[in-house]
């Protein structure tokens, strides 16, 4: 079992001021893989005192230096990748070969869009011919992520971060916490000066909550659930620090008759993908009635056809979800699911073959109406939500009769039909006929979705302040 109880701060690893050991579990097999510690307030200190210390020298440190330092960054992660996909895979389920491809692939496209955005940023601006306008780093940020795209999220905001010249905490999810480490080990090996970038592992109600709340720390970057999202800006609200959000989705993927069964099979995968953990996931499938009957066989197809199967295992399938919690709230939904609307593939327990581990079967469930809790809550797990509309209209208001605003789906070859849907969508994304966002493009929702934007130019602005000059010649 790996010992990983140390904290990354100050450039140095250090061990946690007081014992509190935390077993991380392998998902796979339910058995524990590694232990990290929990940090306490004496961590969470050293940690924002350390990046506070950082601040006033990297604030001002050359835009040439910093980006020399995150392309040796990118050079580390490239050449680690493969110990990244196994960390990733073991803790929170991924199967190898989509870790290595969609997981570790996620951190090195956000790194590279970050390093093009920041390259041609300007940081000065002539707002007259004798003011400035000065865009500078907020000061120290505190970044706390989950354990669902764990790379994905961790270089969301640290690169930008640091890009910019603010320091960092991060605070990776205690159940996936092996490749936020192994991120520490990247920086340390890039070069970054001490206390640019720190590393204390806790909970949420332990250093998640210290950080929220702690004097020190200018802005929190969050992703993860709405639950959490509002108890850290309620814990930040004291400090008025900024807080930025990305949270849940219950994405709506509009499927008019003319887009045939590839879009309904894309749809259907796209919700599996990653076990369903993703928070823009297209979890429900509106289909136009003429169309409806087939595109529900074909959902059902999809799902009988998706293997589900341990991580370490070889080739094109989906893994278990991260926790018992989260298979234990997954298999809670189902069984509502099952009650309001019609299951026609999946359903409840493991799939055969699979005694242990958090292994969920894909699962679609018919004749959904958008009342229902099946509809309403984000179920983060392998599971399709189907229903029917009659008019364009009634499609674009069932989809955004929701809390959530993150990402929605459109699927027509008809330009003006998608275009139509598309400005009415309530939500940060649209994504249409499968084509996937360009490097770099805004991440983030609407609603209680979340706030802020993440990747390329927009998430190098979320650091920034705005200081305006006069008399400035
Ligand atoms: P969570 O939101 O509780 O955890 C995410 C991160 O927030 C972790 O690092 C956690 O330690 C931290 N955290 C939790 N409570 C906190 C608090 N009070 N203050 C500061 N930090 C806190 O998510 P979870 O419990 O692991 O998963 C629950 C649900 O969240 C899932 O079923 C899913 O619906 C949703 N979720 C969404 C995303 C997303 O990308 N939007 C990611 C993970 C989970």
């Amino acid at each position: 079992m790996l010992e990983k109880r140390n904290f990354y701060i100050n450039g140095a690893w250090v061990a946690p001021a007081k014992a509190n050991d935390f077993e991380v579990i392998d998902p796979s097999t339910e058995e524990p893989c590694a232990v990290i510690s929990l940090g306490d307030q004496a961590d969470t200190d050293a940690a924002v005192a350390a990046a506070k210390a950082a601040f006033a020298d990297w604030a001002f440190v050359d835009k040439s230096e910093k980006m020399a330092l995150l392309k040796k960054l990118l050079e580390v992660y490239n050449d680690r990748q493969e110990e990244m996909a196994q960390a990733m895979s073991m803790e929170m389920g991924a199967p190898i070969s989509m870790s290595r491809v969609n997981q570790v692939g996620a951190g090195s496209w956000h790194l590279e869009g970050f390093l093009k955005a920041f390259e041609g940023m300007s940081f000065e601006r002539d707002y007259t011919s004798t003011e400035k306008t000065l865009l500078e780093p907020i000061g120290v940020c505190a970044l706390i992520t989950p354990w669902n795209w764990p790379m994905n999220q961790i270089v969301l905001k640290a690169v930008p971060a640091i890009a910019v010249g603010c320091t960092t905490v991060l605070k990776p999810s205690e159940i996936a916490p092996l490749s936020g480490l192994l991120f520490a080990e990247f920086m340390d090996e890039a070069g970054f000066p001490a206390g640019v970038f720190n590393l204390v592992n806790g909970d949420g109600p332990g250093v998640g909550s210290q950080l929220s709340a702690h004097p020190d720390v200018d802005m929190v970057s969050f992703t993860g659930s709405s639950r959490a999202g509002k108890l850290i800006s309620k814990a930040a609200a004291d400090t008025l620090k900024r807080v930025s959000l990305e949270l849940g989705g219950k994405g709506a993927n509009i499927i008019f008759a003319d887009a045939g069964a590839k879009g309904v099979e894309y749809g259907a995968s796209r919700c599996f993908r990653n076990s369903g953990q993703s928070c823009n996931a297209p979890t429900r499938m509106l289909v136009e009635s003429s169309f409806y009957d087939e595109a529900v066989e074909i959902a059902t197809r999809v799902a009988n056809e998706t293997h589900v199967g341990p991580a370490s295992e070889e080739g094109q399938h989906i893994g278990p979800v991260v926790s018992k919690a989260q298979y234990d709230k997954i298999q809670g939904l189902i069984e509502v699911g099952m009650g309001e609307g019609r299951l026609t593939a999946g359903g409840l327990g493991r799939p055969d073959g699979l005694n242990r581990g958090y292994y969920v079967k894909p699962t679609v469930i018919a004749d959904v109406t958008n009342d229902m809790t099946i509809a309403r809550e984000e179920v983060f797990g392998p599971v399709l939500s189907v229903m029917k509309f009659d008019t364009i209209d009634e499609a674009i208001a069932i989809a955004n009769d929701t809390d959530y605003g993150l990402t929605n789906y459109i699927q027509t070859p008809d330009d003006e039909k998608r275009h139509y849907v598309a400005r009415r969508l309530r939500s940060g994304m649209v994504e249409t006929n499968g084509q996937g966002f360009a490097q770099g493009s805004p991440f983030g929702g609407y609603k209680q979705s979340g706030n802020g934007r993440e990747g390329g130019m927009y998430g190098l602005e979320e650091f920034l302040e705005v200081k305006a000059v006069s008399g400035w010649s």
